[in-house]
């Protein structure tokens, strides 16, 4: 028999191939998905490589279908693929929406993102819906993409982090595999930890027009706290990483980022700078945030390497910011 967990699996694995099957086959799926899809320069292998699929307009087609195969209700309302209504009958979470499964580490698909494609109904429908938190499905733990990352990330000893499902996906087509979305929230302690699995190093890849920049950064002191090297690369006004990928090969991605890319603590000791301006009590603010992001740091090499850096970026004594970050780590113990 199988355990609640392993039929949850078997559940979400049965609709991934569903949605694909709609996909391809289904006149809709052909239609209005693949149309989407290749409208927005997605290629055939990608598509089928990320198991990219379509839910129809139909409210209850793959309750239905999924009945009609045997698969028990329970399964299908404990994944969230389907929710009861009143009347005590199954409705579907998604329709009308291309579906992106998220998978785990392993590949097993643990839930799925779905996407609104019109743009008339953009204003009264959510952009993204995704599978609710399961048995097997906690947001918090995964990582869109890492299943088809991690081997990259090895070789490359260094991981892209992005916001969404179509950056991942737009930077494997144009040939960098090893990225990773946080699906638009705040990186958790356990997702740092499955990165952390793989390599030290990690580059935050931010849109252009700077938005959320701000929020980012208590996850990106989270990052430092872990022992990892964090770099953070703007990309140009206008452009993420999905857009930016369908005009550069891997190659000029490679080198537009190599080249734009800085620390964590010099980005950070810019950004704040360039707010404070020359009013010495937010100087003074900004000094004491950026004294606390070098003081989660755990190796006293790399602290004190930074510490240097930002005595010259701000032009204080070094030996004042050593003495603040010992003070503070004292106070952490
Ligand atoms: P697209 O290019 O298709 O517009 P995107 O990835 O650029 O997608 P963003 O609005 O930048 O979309 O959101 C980033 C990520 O945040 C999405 O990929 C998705 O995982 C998540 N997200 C966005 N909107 C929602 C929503 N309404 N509910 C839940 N998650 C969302
Ligand atoms: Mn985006
Ligand atoms: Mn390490
Ligand atoms: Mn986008």
């Amino acid at each position: 028999a199988h355990s609640l967990r392993e039929s949850l699996f078997v559940v979400n694995q049965f609709a991934s191939e569903y949605f694909q099957d709609i996909l391809y086959n289904h006149i809709d799926g052909q239609r209005i998905g693949m149309t989407y899809l290749r409208s927005r320069g997605f290629r055939d292998d990608i598509i089928k490589k990320f198991q990219l699929g379509y839910s129809t307009d139909s409210h209850d087609a793959l309750a239905r279908t999924a009945k009609q195969k045997g698969y028990q209700e329970e399964f299908l309302v404990k994944t969230g693929l389907c929710y009861r209504k009143d009347d005590g009958s199954l409705r579907d979470r998604f329709w009308g929406r291309v579906i992106f499964p998220v998978h785990t580490l392993s590949g097993k698909v643990v839930a799925f993102g779905g996407r609104v494609l019109s743009a008339a109904t953009k204003n009264v429908q959510m952009k993204y819906v995704n599978s609710p938190e399961s048995e097997i499905y906690h947001k918090s733990r995964e990582l869109y993409g890492i299943y088809f990352a991690k081997q990259e990330i090895v070789r490359q000893d260094r991981c892209f982090l992005v916001e969404g499902y179509t950056d991942v996906i737009s930077m494997h087509q144009s040939g960098i595999e090893n990225v990773v979305a946080s699906s638009g929230t705040a990186l958790t302690p356990d997702q740092i930890r499955l990165i952390h699995r793989f390599t030290n190093n990690i580059t935050v890849l931010y849109d252009g027009d700077g938005a959320g920049i701000k929020a980012s950064i208590r996850g990106i002191d989270m990052l430092l706290e872990e022992g990892m090297n964090v770099k953070v690369c703007l990309l140009p006004d206008g452009d993420d990483p999905d857009s930016f990928a369908r005009k550069h090969n891997a190659t000029d991605y490679q080198a537009y980022i190599n080249e734009h890319e800085v620390d964590f603590i010099r980005f950070k000791t810019n950004l704040l700078m360039e707010e404070a301006g020359k009013d010495p009590i937010k100087r003074a603010s900004l000094i004491s945030s950026i004294v606390k992001s070098i003081s989660v740091i755990p190796d006293a090499i790399v602290r004190s390497v930074y510490t240097r850096e930002c005595s010259q970026l701000l032009q204080m004594e070094e030996k004042v910011l050593i003495e603040a970050v010992a003070k503070l780590m004292e106070q952490a113990q």
